[in-house]
């Protein structure tokens, strides 16, 4: 088994299974974890997660992952990279803020 890395935490079952759909679409293999555990305990939920292996954790990963919560078609801004101002990350155009830092696109 490749080592796992956790990638995303839902905030709720089905958000994870929606997120590792779109994972495993793109060719990623990715599992579920936490979300039997889900409500169990009472005033501590445990939240769900989505882990793939760690050799495919990047920020192609991130990109599917944002577009998807975003409902941004991945391609519309493909060509316009950015350098976020924030942290220096380099950016693929379709994201309006730093995956990495959080910083809105300038
Ligand atoms: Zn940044």
């Amino acid at each position: 088994m490749p080592r796992m890395k956790p990638i995303f935490t839902a905030k709720h079952p089905a958000e994870a299974h929606l997120i590792r759909g779109v994972l495993e679409s793109a060719g990623i293999p990715a599992e579920v974890r936490g979300d039997q555990l889900y409500g169990a305990f009472g005033e501590l939920p445990v939240l769900p997660t989505v882990w793939i292996a760690a050799a495919d954790a990047g920020a192609e990963v991130q990109r599917l992952i944002a577009d998807f919560l975003n409902g941004t078609p991945a391609h519309r801004h493909q060509h316009e990279r950015w350098v976020c101002a924030g942290c220096g990350e380099h950016l693929e155009g379709q994201f309006t803020d730093c995956w990495n830092c959080g910083t809105t696109r300038s």
